[in-house]
């Protein structure tokens, strides 16, 4: 008889502390804790380059919101001098260039290891350790376990009937193939009229010979107005960076916008039209910013609504489509705003199709296409734009055990805890960067990414001159954290959006809780200093 030697678990390797994600935020906490605390550090991620969600999201039209010029990082002089983005908004390709970039340029490829996923991380109490596995069967410990996963990086594909009989090809927005998709006569179907769903359709339907575009809620959207950079703008901001930087610092939410002081009721309906003018006109986020209220006040608010429906019916030709594209059920901005390059648009072309699913709900999939309750549509190409499992779903999906084996997901099973949106009751020494209760998703995420980031390197740095090997979130505190990020929410008309995924409302069975805090950045990063500055109350360190 042959004796089966017994498989030996691989031997755990020791490293100071595992960074989940190679991201925005791994990459920039990679060379934070090796290059300023000489720690050492290995950052794992299930992808096969880094980049983060724009490794995943290679949708047609996929690119950012935010502007180029403060869509990145601000802690490298001389990497904020040397990039040149070519766009007002920056295509992905172009980001995974930048990311490539910084990569050289600080050396970080090194402790990158890619094609890894993290299937389980558990604490031992005894040793204060994080023990990490990976698919590979590999094993690491560290003493701190830090999270970059993202926030919106757990595809959210509904769980349609028939899906498997259709004889077409699906993809998720969010896990587009890396080699593209040829939709040249394709009938495409794309389900989901969201930020991506908005960027994409334009673009669908100009590769596709036809789109159907299979609409659950209808969307606001203000156009983008994407152009080239030119060489005195990359000069001017070049030349501007520390005012750029000081006010995304300080303002609500990442951006370098000037606040505006005015209500938009506090002007006659004329100017307040006139101000709406030029900022459709200009594009972009930056219409928010129009008046300093659009989020707090209704009839503000009803405002800025209304004029963005108006455009909406000047832009549509047919005005039966006109309206069944009008938002009626939330107020602008109450769910993330989109921006687009020719959205309303495309549905004046002839190739072009919008299925009002409050009319008639999708029943199933079938072999040939999508199936509502009126009628079947055949389709070669079905596109879920659907969305995320958002800021929950990353991090539960990494099977996190905490002190005496508590799994994460029973910590949260009424909804995310969390002490400032960085750590959790019971599972010390472990940071979630940008997780919920922190502002994350209401910003331009490099800056409160790089927030968070230096608050975390200065509290390990802390930690290790003094000696401490353990820091926790006090029960307490987290409470008092929870309450104050519904009262900030309830401060706002965020929460009257029902279907939002900031409340978890667009994925069924997910409890219904105001995620993000919206409190605003710059606040937010004064409770943190101030938090660390009195030794870091509300946690406990030993
Ligand atoms: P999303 O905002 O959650 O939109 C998903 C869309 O799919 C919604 O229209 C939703 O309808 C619809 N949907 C979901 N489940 C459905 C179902 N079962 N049947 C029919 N329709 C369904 O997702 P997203 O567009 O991917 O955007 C998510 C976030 O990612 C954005 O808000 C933004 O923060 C970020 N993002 C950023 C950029 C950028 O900066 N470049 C680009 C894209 C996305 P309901 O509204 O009715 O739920």
């Amino acid at each position: 008889m042959v004796a089966t030697a017994a498989i030996q678990p691989a031997e755990a390797q020791a490293y100071d502390a595992i960074v989940i994600g190679a991201g925005f935020s791994g990459l920039y906490q990679l060379h934070k804790l090796r290059d300023e605390l000489g720690l050492r550090v290995r950052v794992l991620d299930k992808a096969g380059g880094i980049g983060g969600t724009w490794y995943w999201n290679r949708y047609p039209g996929a690119r950012c919101d935010s502007e180029s010029y403060y869509y990145c990082y601000s802690f490298n002089k001389e990497i904020e001098q040397e990039w040149e983005w070519s766009e007002r908004y920056p295509e992905h390709s172009e980001i995974r260039r930048y990311f490539d970039f910084v990569a050289d340029r600080l050396d970080l490829r090194r402790d990158v290891q890619l094609s890894t996923e993290v299937t389980s991380a558990r604490f031992d109490g005894a040793r204060n350790l994080w023990l990490i596995e990976t698919d590979a069967g590999e094993r690491f410990e560290a003493r701190f376990l830090v999270t970059a996963v993202g926030c919106l990086s757990t595809a959210n594909v509904p769980k349609l009937p028939g899906l498997e009989t259709f004889k077409g090809q699906w993809y998720h927005t969010g896990a587009w193939p890396l080699e593209g998709v040829d939709l040249a006569g394709k009938r495409v179907g794309q389900i989901g009229t969201g930020s991506t769903g908005i960027q994409a359709a334009p673009v669908l339907a100009e590769q596709a010979a036809h789109l159907t575009v299979f609409q659950r809620t209808a969307n606001y959207s203000i156009p983008a107005r994407n152009r080239p950079m030119t060489a005195e703008e990359i000069r001017e901001i070049r030349a501007s960076y520390p005012e750029i930087w000081r006010k995304a610092r300080s303002g609500p939410n990442g951006h370098p916008f000037d606040i505006p002081t005015r209500s938009a009721l506090s002007v006659s309906d004329a100017e307040r039209e006139a101000i709406f003018e030029k900022a459709w006109e200009g594009g972009g986020l930056r219409f928010r910013a129009s008046f300093n209220d659009i989020l707090t006040n209704p009839a503000a608010n009803d405002a800025a609504s209304d004029f963005l429906r108006r455009k909406i019916r000047e832009v549509v030709k047919d005005p039966e489509v006109a309206e069944r594209l009008t938002p009626r059920d939330h107020g602008f901005a109450t769910k993330r705003p989109p921006i687009d390059t020719a959205y309303f648009e495309t549905f004046n072309r002839p190739n072009v199709l919008l299925v009002d699913l409050k009319a008639e709900p999708i029943v199933e999939a079938t072999e040939r296409g999508i199936r509502t309750s009126k009628r079947e549509y055949e389709l070669d190409v079905v596109v879920f734009a659907t969305g995320f499992d958002a800021l929950t779903g990353p991090l539960l999906a990494l099977n996190i055990h905490g002190e005496n084996g508590l799994p994460l997901s029973t910590a949260w099973a009424e909804g995310p805890r969390t002490y400032l949106g960085l750590q959790t009751p019971g599972f010390p020494n472990l940071f979630t960067i940008t997780g919920p209760g922190s502002p994350s998703v209401l910003t331009n995420m490099p800056i409160a990414i790089e927030q968070h980031v230096d608050w975390i390197t200065d509290c390990i740095r802390h930690m290790r001159q003094e000696g401490l090997e353990r820091i926790e979130a006090k029960p307490d505190a987290t409470e008092s954290w929870g309450a104050h990020v519904n009262e900030a929410a309830n401060a706002t008309l965020l929460p009257m959006a029902s279907s939002s995924w900031y409340l978890g409302a667009n994925v069924p069975g997910k409890p219904r809780v105001f995620m993000p805090y919206a409190g605003g950045l710059a606040r937010y990063a004064g409770i943190c200093s101030e938090v660390a500055r009195d030794g870091y109350r509300g946690f406990a360190l030993r």
